[in-house]
């Protein structure tokens, strides 16, 4: 995500290392070059202006600052004018004061629509809310079973016209479906809504007059980030025919530039709320702009690391784990490491989480090519180790190591590298155990 742009800023603070002080014509390049790496990430052209516009009038009037250089200036400066554009405050769903809260989707055909019903359904459950999941996009054919697969999924009922009813009347299902939710108390009512390939009249009074007969408490405009600048049209036609309070950016996995996400507040005056990335129902999450701002500039997405880590991981097990790698409550064994892994499995793929992190930037090529199944290997030669073995990897001596190959269908060379690093790395975490943390603010240039 963001790659292109992430990788044009990098290279642009990189040019102010070492500067005592910023010149104007430092000022001036470092304009330029951010305006050129805005453009090449598909951002809106009135979007850059206003940009460029802000950070150089920022650079210039900015106090010479004790805490920071001037190259961390300016990252402070884009990190602060990408929030903005980004929309500033993490805009929140509200929900009704009494009475279901109804969510009404809409956007066009393909844009993740129906897919991201269901992630939402499956958040809201998350939220502790009990939502209904409702077809009213009778339009394209397998779109209300499409819902039904997905519902099934995440475990969220979701109230269809019954089948065999002809086309059926959309607004009909939508305002049966509030009823529906009164009757067996359901707090949330999720209405997908019938898309178009295009732009089109009869889409828009569709999509109109179900929102008249529910009347949301939230309008979500759901659009394909993947698309660039033609979310932007699409975005300004559904606030001219539809209206709506937030936007949904979909696909964002696949938007190495990410022009859409970063124009569209702007343009709308909309505030996108949530984004969506990837196919599986638990890659969805409330938009921070503040988070995306640093991930754009490779200062990590910690804190969204934090929470999903704080969802998956077990307290007992990690505080158990880190207790062990301050030398209180005996020594971090293989076992340990081993639990340690599974708990990384469940926050999903390693690259997903390696991602995440700051300056992940700089290894971008190799966790492009990290092999997942690595962690798959690693667990095999593990589980191919007598209880004393995991316990104290000290006696896994040569025989030992050649019955863990055979046992785990790796060679020894695998259970050399994995036993060599096991022990590396439990002594760089003691000491980072000891030492309080990482230290330092990561990404920014010195
Ligand atoms: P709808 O027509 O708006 O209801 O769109 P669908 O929900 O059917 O999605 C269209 C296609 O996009 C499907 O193949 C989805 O699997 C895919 N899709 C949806 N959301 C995402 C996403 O966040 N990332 C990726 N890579 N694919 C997605």
């Amino acid at each position: 995500m963001f790659a292109t742009l992430s990788d044009r800023l990098a290279e642009t603070f990189k040019n102010l290392r070492g500067k005592g002080r910023l010149s104007e014509a430092d000022i001036d390049a470092t304009a330029r070059e951010i305006r050129i790496a805005l453009l090449e990430a598909d951002v809106a052209l009135p979007v850059v202006k206003e940009f460029v516009a802000a950070v150089k009038e920022r650079a210039r009037g900015e106090e010479v600052s004790q805490a920071l250089n001037p190259a961390q200036q300016v990252v402070k400066i884009v990190n602060d004018e990408l929030v903005t554009i980004l929309g500033g405050e993490t805009r929140r769903l509200r929900y009704a004061k009494s009475g279901p809260t109804v969510i009404m989707l809409a956007g066009l055909q393909g844009a993740g629509k129906t897919t991201l019903a269901a992630k939402l359904a499956l958040w809201l459950k998350e939220q502790g809310k009990s939502p209904l999941l409702v077809a009213a996009d009778l339009q394209r054919p397998n779109a209300v079973q499409q819902l039904q697969v997905n519902g099934d999924k995440v475990g969220v009922p979701v109230f269809a016209p019954e089948p065999g009813n002809g086309v059926g009347d959309p607004v009909g299902v939508a305002r049966a479906s509030l009823e529906e939710a009164k009757r067996k108390l359901y707090d949330v009512v999720v209405v997908d809504t019938a898309g178009r390939l295009g732009v089109d009249a009869d889409m828009m009074a569709q999509a109109a007059a179900i929102r008249d007969a529910v009347e949301p408490d939230e309008v979500l405009f759901v659009v394909d980030a993947m698309i660039g600048q033609d979310a932007l049209t699409t975005a300004q036609a559904f606030l001219d025919g539809v209206g709506y309070d937030g936007v949904v950016l979909t696909k964002l996995d696949g938007d190495a530039r990410g022009g859409a996400a970063l124009s569209i507040r702007q343009v709308t005056g909309k505030p996108v709320m949530f984004a969506s990335s990837g196919e599986k129902m638990t890659d969805f999450d409330v938009f921070h702009p503040d988070r995306m701002a640093s991930r754009i500039l490779d200062m990590g997405d910690v804190l969204t690391l934090i929470e999903q880590a704080e969802k998956a991981f077990d307290q007992d097990q990690a505080l158990k784990a880190a207790q062990k790698l301050t030398g209180q409550g005996g020594e971090f064994t293989l076992d340990d490491f081993l639990e340690q892994m599974q708990q990384i499995k469940k926050l999903g793929s390693m690259t997903k989480i390696l991602k995440m992190l700051p300056g992940a930037g700089q290894i971008r090529e190799q966790l492009e090519n990290f092999d997942e199944r690595e962690i798959d290997r690693v667990e095999a030669v593990i589980r191919s180790m007598t209880p004393a073995e995991r316990e104290n990897p000290k006696i896994i001596d040569g025989s030992r190591r050649a019955r863990i190959a055979k046992g785990s269908g790796r060679t020894v060379a695998d259970v050399n590298s994995l036993v060599d690093r096991f022990f590396e790395a439990r002594k760089m975490m003691m000491q980072m155990a000891k030492g309080g943390g990482f230290g330092g603010v990561p990404g920014m240039p010195g």
